[in-house]
């Protein structure tokens, strides 16, 4: 039988390994920092936005595998998108985490899919979505740093 599961361990593993959209971007339009207490997850996430639109993004800091391998999905499935698709994205991503299977648009969230097993560890959740909150917060143009406590 095909196992889902490794198949979601390799990317995590290999986002970890080598992020993507990892470094600072210059000339960002917003550059927010989001920190994790609970596991010491700390980045910054960079910004560039044309006409509502995330015409570019990228991330640095340090964190645990799921931290990183998270950002680095996420950065990779918001380029191009508007603020409103970020936005969905984000409520699919928070379903992955926190819903049963069946309330879940898998689909939707295509690689991304690959952090669902995060789930049954409920104090690596925040670890996962620490970018999210991030980016959420950045697209409402807020300055202060973001805390998942
Ligand atoms: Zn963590």
């Amino acid at each position: 039988m095909f196992d889902l599961r490794d198949l979601y361990q390799e990317v995590i593993v290999d986002h970890n390994r080598s992020p993507r959209n990892f470094g600072k971007l210059e000339n960002a339009d917003r550059t927010l920092e989001g920190f994790n207490p609970l596991c010491g997850d700390r980045l910054t996430l960079y910004l560039k936005i044309d006409n509502d639109h995330i015409s570019d993004i990228s991330f640095d800091g340090s964190g645990c595998a799921i931290s990183v391998a998270s950002a680095s999905l996420m950065t990779d499935a918001m380029k191009g998108k508007s603020a409103e698709q970020a936005e969905k994205l984000f409520n699919h991503f928070h379903n992955l985490l926190t819903k049963d299977d069946e309330d879940v648009d898998m689909e939707k969230l295509g690689k991304l899919a690959a952090l669902a097993g995060v789930r049954e560890y409920p104090t690596r959740v925040k670890c996962a979505t620490l970018c999210w909150h991030t980016l959420h917060a950045a697209l409402l143009g807020d300055d202060e740093a973001v805390s998942t406590e």
